[in-house]
């Protein structure tokens, strides 16, 4: 299944790197030239807050037209903009290589770019957020008195969090580990538990790019996508050489994601010229890899190389049981499960992959939910936000509840979260259990608990 109009839509490089690109009066030229057209379109209505809201202001205006619509109104039209894809991927007619030409994530993500160099300064708090390496350094070695001070019941460290860094007192946030992934991929080694087994995919060879939300904040699921692997024959090493930047992407800061996308396909290349496939765990990391790296960087031979050797965990499973078959020995999963199909996963235009994987599991109930999550990383999190997140999530989250399954995956871990906080505020719905689709298919093979 691939999304866009009749094709996958092509995509230009962002032009990041050109005076044009920050220049006030051109980019304020283009936001009129796209709004016009969305205006005139209004396809996208129900998608996020974005659009709602530059529909709003054109409604309210005296003609009912764009032209009479101040470019000082346009901030929270971006603001709302979680650079989630799906108006591009899923809606949009006029995307390249219509003559339109229209980008309007890259849109909001240039206008984010302008502001910041005009100001002098990236925001604040999500630029302390965005540096999830430092923070999962920091916060590792003393885990127990930092998931304390960050428990959502908290009520002496969270009103205080508020106040001071803007992080709404009622967002649960992740968890972190003292014993990271990379760590105990080391420890899997020593005990054997990756090794490879007798099975059709044997000598495969497949890289895990830990992520830093698997390395710091959700260990289990790189422990679970390596057993998987291992069950089904694939030799599997462990690469971290540091974060994607997604969370630099959404701020806008592309010079940093850029010097990070340097960095770290430098490394993984060195694992592809040993014969490894690579190995995304989340989806935002797998979209950086595969789509947004080669925009930034069009011209970098690591990122094209890297690129084209990414699979998302989901789709490199799936690519095992089409061309291979998996290993014998799956059970159903008791209670059903929900697949939500994060946006970032959408985005990489590879079909609903995690459903597809689990529908492998005998007797298994099996639903699809593909409306956002809301979540939209540190939109999520803020405090002048988190309240637009819930609202915008909120009929993902009833039909996931409708399901009645035990269990709710998401490529997302954010999204993942983010539903179960939605299905908490719902009447009479049970909160499923929060898994990565990858610990599903662990658990129908016996390999956790
Ligand atoms: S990228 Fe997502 S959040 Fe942004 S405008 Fe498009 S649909 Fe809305
Ligand atoms: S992004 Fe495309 S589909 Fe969506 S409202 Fe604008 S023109 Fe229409
Ligand atoms: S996209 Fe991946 S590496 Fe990047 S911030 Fe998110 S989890 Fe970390």
């Amino acid at each position: 299944m691939k999304e866009g109009s009749t094709e996958a839509p092509t995509r230009h490089p962002i032009d990041w790197q050109s005076p044009d690109f920050y220049d006030l009066d051109k980019l304020d030229v283009e936001l009129r030239r796209v709004f016009d057209i969305c205006h005139g379109c209004r396809r996208c209505f129900n998608l996020c807050d974005s659009f709602p809201r530059l529909f709003d202001l054109v409604d309210a205006s005296p003609t009912g037209e764009l032209d009479e619509v101040k470019s000082e109104d346009f901030a929270p039209v971006i603001e709302a903009c979680t650079l989630c894809d799906m108006c591009y991927m899923t809606k949009c007619p006029y995307v390249p290589p219509h003559e339109f030409n229209l980008d309007f994530p890259h849109l909001m993500l240039r206008y984010r770019s302008a502001e910041a160099k005009h100001e002098g300064h990236y925001p604040f708090v999500p630029g302390q957020l965005g540096q999830t390496d430092r923070n999962g350094m920091l916060a590792a070695p003393i885990a127990p008195l930092a998931n304390w001070g960050s428990a959502r019941g908290n009520r002496l460290t969270r009103p205080v969090l508020e106040k001071l860094a803007g992080i709404d007192a009622r967002v649960e946030l992740p968890k972190f580990y003292g014993k990271t992934f990379t760590m105990r991929a080391k420890a899997q080694d020593k005990l054997g538990e990756a090794a490879p087994k007798e099975a059709p995919a044997k000598g495969r060879k497949a890289a895990l790019f830990a992520t830093c939300f698997v390395n710091y904040n959700n260990p289990q699921v790189g422990e679970a996508a390596r057993k998987v692997l291992a069950h089904n024959g694939v030799e599997t090493t462990v690469a971290y050489p540091g974060c994607c930047g997604m969370p630099f992407l959404e701020q806008g800061n592309l010079a940093k994601v850029a010097e990070q996308a340097e960095r770290v396909s430098r490394e993984m290349c060195e694992l592809i010229d040993k014969g490894y496939d690579i190995i995304t765990l989340t989806a935002s990391c797998g979209l950086m890899f595969k789509f947004e790296w080669p925009l930034i960087l069009p011209d970098n031979a690591d990122v094209k190389k890297l690129a084209q050797a990414t699979y998302d965990i989901d789709e490199y499973v799936v690519d095992i049981a089409k061309k291979e078959g998996l290993a014998p020995g799956l059970k159903p999963v008791e209670g059903g499960v929900t697949a939500h199909l994060a946006c970032h996963a959408r985005a990489q235009n590879m079909g609903p992959k995690s459903a597809e994987m689990m529908k492998l599991i005998p007797e298994t109930k099996v639903d699809v939910v593909e409306r956002c999550s809301g979540h939209g990383g540190t939109f999520g999190v803020m405090k002048e936000t988190f309240e637009v997140a819930m609202r915008v999530g909120k009929p993902a989250a009833r039909n996931v509840a409708k399901t009645g399954n035990k269990y709710v995956t998401s490529d997302c871990p954010l999204a993942g979260k983010h539903l179960a906080q939605e299905i908490e505020t719902l009447e009479e719905a049970q909160v499923p259990k929060v898994q990565h689709p990858i610990e599903i298919m662990a658990r129908a093979w016996g390999l956790i608990e």
